[in-house]
């Protein structure tokens, strides 16, 4: 999937789980928090590509430079897009949730939760397109859904199923969960 999709999909995700499970005595900085962490960390699996959008965030040019020193390392839907890469990213994302001043309000577990479900779900959008995602890595083989022989029904990257299907229904459902769920989201962040 393209990064506006996986952004999308995370945004999904974290609003999601945000009005689920969110307690009302969590400070609205609890809430930003997931909401950012949930945008940003949906595309971190693609650091290994220099055109991805999430370099796209680091201001003066530092993002393409980035891009660039990564790339040679990382191939393409490698380490960042197996469960080994998930652990690897999760203990990093533990290790500066807890170092957030306890002052902020903010509750570390919680918003690292929201953060490391929305990094799987950018494996699982890739896993049901065409090329699948190293599931297991090292081992190099390809997992993806639905599995051979009928891998021909998974999505093309970029085409038109993403972007004239997948896309605007995702859309939609985070308007709708808004919508819906608006009194829990005001709570949260307004009362
Ligand atoms: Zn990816």
């Amino acid at each position: 999937m393209t990064g506006k999709t996986h952004q999308i999909i995370g945004q999904v995700v974290g609003v999601g789980l945000l009005v689920s499970l969110s307690d009302s005595t969590y400070h609205p900085a609890t809430g930003a928090a997931a909401l950012v962490a949930c945008s940003i960390v949906s595309l971190l699996p693609d650091i290994d590509t220099p055109a991805a959008k999430i370099w796209h965030y680091l201001p003066f040019g530092l993002g393409k430079v980035g891009g660039q020193i990564v790339n040679p390392f990382l191939q393409h839907r490698n380490l960042t897009h197996s469960l080994l890469g998930a652990a690897l990213v999760g203990s990093i994302l533990w290790q500066l949730a807890t170092r957030v001043p306890v002052y902020w309000g903010i509750n570390a577990f919680f918003v690292w939760s929201i953060a490391m479900a929305a990094y799987l779900s950018h494996l699982l959008a890739d896993a049901v397109t065409v090329d699948g995602i190293p599931l297991l890595f090292p081992l190099q083989r390809s997992f993806g859904f639905p599995p051979h022989p009928f891998q021909g029904l998974r999505i093309e990257t970029g085409k038109w199923f993403e972007n004239f299907i997948v896309y605007p229904l995702t859309v939609c459902t985070l308007i709708g969960l808004f919508i819906i769920k608006w009194a829990v989201i005001h709570a949260l962040f307004f009362l």
